[in-house]
């Protein structure tokens, strides 16, 4: 049986106090036997978020990365450095990246590959507009963005994906996607990655992401094919991110 993983995704948000209380809360929790937890924290973060969260189950991440590996490119963040500082997961693709930094699916793919290198976790988000949903797209356009890596990538590299389908519509909204339309887009998903190998489509963790709170996280949760969250907003309150992860699992 997959394990789940619960990701909070902390966006341009946080604080060093924040980590402090995260630090805090998960020190002293139980979480469900199958339950996995990160936070994708903003890169100043990063060095102090992994050596406080060393004695508690929180796994650090990123929220995006540089496709180089080193060099004159100013502002950037190599894969190098996030494995450096402690971070084992990195989220690539997320929509803001590919609707307010331009990141096409090239970009994503070069991500994804910079990632692997590095030994880190690339989190594939994938999604769509709301236009797209309305046109009758959805599939279309979550399968291309998914197909846009995957056929680039080997076996042993696709293995080492998490994906996280994330309707645009649906994230800092309010408006969650039901329980079955979110389980209709990841079993879609999961069937795609069954026609890459069986094995690959069993084994991987497919997250849903947008507007997941307390109070909706267990009945997503408890869908087949939604094997976590990935968790914006409601993984700004230590109180509400402990509560989804402990509906899960
Ligand atoms: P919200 O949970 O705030 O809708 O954000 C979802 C998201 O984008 C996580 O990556």
């Amino acid at each position: 049986m997959r394990t789940l993983l619960v990701a909070g995704n902390w966006k341009m948000n946080g604080s060093l106090a924040l980590v402090e209380a995260f630090r805090q809360t998960f020190a002293a929790v139980a979480l469900p036997a199958r339950v996995e937890v990160a936070l994708m924290v903003p890169f100043p973060y990063l060095n102090a978020a992994a050596d406080a969260f060393r004695d508690t189950p929180l796994m650090v991440g990123a929220q995006t990365l540089s496709d180089r590996t080193g060099g004159a490119f100013t502002g950037e963040v190599s894969g190098g450095m996030l494995a450096d500082v402690g971070a084992r997961l990195v989220l690539v693709g997320h929509s803001e990246r590919r609707s307010l930094f331009g990141e096409d699916d090239a970009a994503v793919l070069a991500r994804v590959k910079a990632a692997l290198a590095h030994d880190l976790t690339p989190v594939l988000c994938l999604g769509e507009t709301l236009e797209q949903r309305e046109a009758g797209r959805t599939e279309a356009v979550v399968l291309g963005q998914l197909a846009a890596v995957c056929d680039a990538l080997d076996p042993d590299e696709r293995s080492r994906l998490v994906l996280a389908y994330e309707p645009v519509w649906a994230i800092g909204t309010g408006r969650t996607a039901s329980p079955e339309q979110a389980q209709s887009v990841h079993a879609a998903i999961r069937a795609c990655l069954a026609e890459y190998s069986p094995t690959l489509a069993e084994g991987m963790q497919v997250l849903y992401g947008g507007s997941m709170k307390a109070a909706n996280a267990g009945e997503l949760l408890a869908q087949p094919d939604i094997d976590g969250g990935l968790v914006g907003g409601a993984s700004l309150q230590v109180d509400d991110f402990l509560a989804i992860c402990q509906s899960a699992g």
